[in-house]
């Protein structure tokens, strides 16, 4: 199902809360909303080996992290410190808040 937002975006900070790097925190790097995923900084890593190419006369093992389906990561409130579901409320002036469900403060946008 393609989405266009996620609940989380590129610079937020997040918690894994399954898989092989669950309890892992660290920067979104990259959202992909429309493959609901995300990268998040040293969370999935992966290894390719590179052939030596005229760019990379050396070649060998390059890691990089892989993304990660966006349901697995819950922001980390900045206020609380734990990683909560995120709500949504409308500011008078029309802005739209993005609030922590633990302990109801607004998380800033990066
Ligand atoms: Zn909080």
């Amino acid at each position: 199902m393609p989405g266009k937002s996620l609940h989380v975006r590129k610079g937020d900070r997040v918690e894994v809360i399954a898989g092989n790097y669950r309890g892992a925190r660290g920067q979104v790097l990259r959202a992909i909303p429309s493959r609901r995923r995300v990268v998040v900084d040293g969370v999935n890593m992966r290894k390719r080996h590179q052939r030596p190419s005229p760019q990379n006369p050396e070649g060998g093992i390059v890691t990089f992290e892989a993304p990660i389906d966006a349901s697995n990561v819950l922001l980390v409130c900045p206020h609380c410190d734990e990683a909560a579901r995120a709500g949504r409320r409308r500011d008078p002036d029309g802005t739209v808040e993005r609030i922590c469900k633990k302990c109801g403060e607004p998380i800033p946008t990066p």
